[in-house]
This record gives structure tokens, sequence and C-alpha cells, in this order.
């Protein structure tokens, strides 16, 4: 069967969701792989890679293919070039996309989001969000340290001392440990708070301070944090106030599944900081966990710089598209026929499987993912 890979459309989508080192792996499942001329352009990889790889460069790639491998969700014209029955694997926020979500359905489209892969041991390999969140916290830490007039680690000189940065992290999940981690290697005085008990002592193995607040921890279901109290937000921006203020950098990451990610911080805190302080909001582009932050830009508050996130991953095309193009090799070979019976190369997904089966939007005609259905029907 045909598996083809889309030249993203989307405005600052820098991303490819196949790189050519990963070709070979569909091949040897037995796929034929079709890539749009300048499909990996942006994210390094030229078309004569790809023909390397194993791939054709084809602009008709879409029209003939089983498998669609992208990383935003397709365009509705997009859509339309579609066989019914082919399959797509990209992110598909549904309710972003509601008319591309009722085209898959209407043209019988077999439709899966990477996000709603659950967070199991055995789909950890195919975990868009993890591999993506991985390339965000690294790039938030970078970002902040390159807006920062200052070291971010300790340097003692014949000239003097220069004390290092104080980068404050709040939410420490993926990317915010990724934050962490960077942050520290740069060798930056890291402090971190979340509000999972459990993220204190990940906080500590990677060299920083767990900032301790007298709250309640609010664990949610599957690992994930619950939504807090308006009650509860308000005493915890209290208690962080301080140490925002003491910062030089402040990383925030915070988020909710399923909800506007939470504010953490005011822009009074922000105006507490010393100038030429500098404050990067992951979470703009969900709600901002800073107030004021504005999705892709870089505003001033107070005598603070706040720089907010708009996808993030994409400012890193490369190495996003090579942890991507892996998450989905692992989830096309989940859904590939095994045994004798099927040839080589047989797109066959196990409806009784845990992973595909929550994953999918739309099959057969229908919505057959419960909380979209409801909400687009
Ligand atoms: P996420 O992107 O949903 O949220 C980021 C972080 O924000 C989380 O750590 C959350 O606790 C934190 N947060 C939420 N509200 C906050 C608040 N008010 N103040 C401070 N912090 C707040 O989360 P994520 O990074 O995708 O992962 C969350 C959890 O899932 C982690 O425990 C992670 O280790 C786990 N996880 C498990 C798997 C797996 O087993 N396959 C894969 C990925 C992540």
């Amino acid at each position: 069967m045909r598996i083809a890979v889309v030249r993203e459309t989307r405005e600052a989508e820098a991303r490819v969701a196949m790189v050519p080192e990963l070709v070979g792996k569909l091949t040897a499942l037995g796929y034929e792989v079709l890539v749009e001329p300048g499909a990996g352009l942006s994210a390094g990889a030229t078309d004569a890679d790809y023909t390397t790889a194993g791939a054709q460069v084809d602009d008709r790639a879409l029209d003939d293919a089983d498998v669609v491998l992208a990383v935003q969700p397709l365009g509705v014209d997009q859509v339309r070039r579609l066989r019914r029955g082919a399959a797509t694997i990209s992110f598909l926020p549904t309710a972003q996309v509601p008319e591309v979500v009722r085209d898959l359905r209407d043209l019988a489209i077999t439709s899966f989001a990477v996000e709603l892969v659950p967070r199991i041991s055995r789909a950890q390999s195919m975990d868009a969000l993890s591999s993506q969140s991985l390339v965000s916290g690294y790039r938030c830490a970078i970002v902040a340290a390159g807006m920062l007039r200052r070291f971010f680690p300790l340097n003692m000189t014949a000239a003097g001392t220069v004390p290092p940065a104080e980068v404050v992290v709040l939410g420490a999940g993926v990317a915010g440990l990724q934050a962490i981690a960077t942050a520290r290697r740069l060798g930056a005085v890291v402090k971190a708070y979340d509000v999972r008990a459990a993220a204190a002592e990940e906080i500590r193995s990677l060299g920083a301070q767990a900032i301790e607040l007298d709250l309640e921890t609010l664990e949610g279901a599957g690992g994930y944090a619950r939504e807090m109290s308006e009650e509860r937000a308000a005493r915890q921006r209290e208690l962080l106030a301080p140490h925002i203020a003491s910062a030089d950098a402040l990383i925030t990451t915070a988020a909710v599944p399923g909800r506007t990610a939470p504010v953490l911080v005011t822009a009074a805190m922000v105006e507490r900081m010393r100038p030429g302080s500098v404050v990067v909001d992951l979470a703009a582009e969900s709600g901002g966990n800073v107030e004021g932050s504005v999705p892709g830009e870089v505003v001033r508050v107070g005598g603070a710089t706040l720089w907010g996130g708009r996808n993030v991953p994409a400012q890193m095309p490369a190495p996003a598209s090579r942890l991507y193009a892996q998450n989905l090799v692992n989830l096309v070979a989940l859904m590939t026929a095994a045994g004798e019976d099927a040839p080589p190369g047989t797109f066959l997904p196990d409806w009784g499987d845990e992973i595909v089966a929550a994953s999918c939007v739309t099959r057969d005609g229908a919505i057959v993912h419960d909380p979209t259905r409801v909400a687009l029907e």
C-alpha cells in the first residue's frame, strides 16, 4: 500500500511528518512511500534526500494514497483529494477544525489524532505530545537564555565573579523538565514548581530546587494535573510571588488537559521583577500562564520582556520532525497487518487495540471519538 507524506501548508509550520532517515523503516514494512515535492525543505530535507532514501517525490502523492502522514490537520482541499477509505495520521485538534472533521467523516476517511494516543507505557514510542514537548522545553530555555542580557552560569574570573542567573520554571511536565535540564546545563540556578506531588522528585533529580508551597497537590486522572479552584489559584500566585520577583528568567509550561492554561502569573507579578528580566510563556497559545502574553510576540511588561510561544516545536523543525516521524513509524507499524496471510505493507488497524481505538476520530463515515461527536453533531 501507499503512504503519502504531505507538504505542510499552514503558516509557520516548518516540520514534516516523515524524514528521509526513516523512510527505509516504512519501505521495510512493505509500503511504497510518496512525498509531495518540497515537503521536507523547511526541515532541512531535500527532494533528492527522499529519493535517495527510497521514496518517490510526486505532486499527486495524496491522490492515490492509502495512508497520509502529516503534522497539522489536512486542509479541506487536501481531504477532498483523498479516496474513500484512505487513512490520515496527524495532529487533529478537532474543536479547532470542525469542518475538516466533518469532511473526513463524510468522505469515509479513517483519521487518527496523534494527541489522542493514550499515555500508557506501550505507547511511549508513539507519543507525539511528549516528543514535541521535549523540543518545546529545550527551546524555551534557549529563548530565555538568548533574551536575558546576563550570563546563565557562574563566572569566576580575574576580573571578578559574576553570579549565575536564577531561573524559575512553573509546570514540570515533559516540557518543563526539559527546560529545567537545559537551563541547568547552561549553568543557571533553577527553582521549579508543579502541582503534582511526583514532580518534586523529578525536579530535584535534575539538580534544581523544588519550590514547596503549603498547598494541596492536584493529581488527577492518568497522572495529569487537575484544574485549580480560583481560591487555590490566588493563594498559589501569592506564595509564588516572591520566587518570581527574585528570578532573572521565568519559564511557564503549565497545562491541564482539555482546559485553557491556568493563569499562574499576573502582570503585576511580572512588573515586580527586576528590569531586564525575561519571561517565556510556552502556554501562550492555549490561554497563557502569564497575564498579557501574546502567542508569537514579544511584549514589554514593566521592565521585563515577555515572550509568548506559538507552535514552538516548529521553531526547531529538523529534530522535531525526526522525533515526530519516529512516533509515526511506530504507529504505522502497530497498524500494519502481521502474519503470513497479509501481504507486506498492509495497513490494517486492529480495532481491539487500545491505542488504535483511542486515537481514531473518524471511520466508516462516522465520528467515533465520543467527545468530538458530541461537540460536532
Ligand atoms: P501537560 O502538558 O498537560 O502539563 C504540563 C505540566 O503543568 C504538568 O506537569 C502539570 O502538572 C503542570 N501544571 C498544571 N497546572 C499547574 C499549576 N496550576 N501550577 C503548576 N503546574 C501546573 O503535561 P505533560 O507534560 O504532557 O505530562 C504530564 C504528566 O504525564 C507527567 O507526569 C508526565 O510524566 C506524564 N507522562 C506520562 C507518559 C507515559 O507514561 N507515556 C508520557 C508523557 C507524560
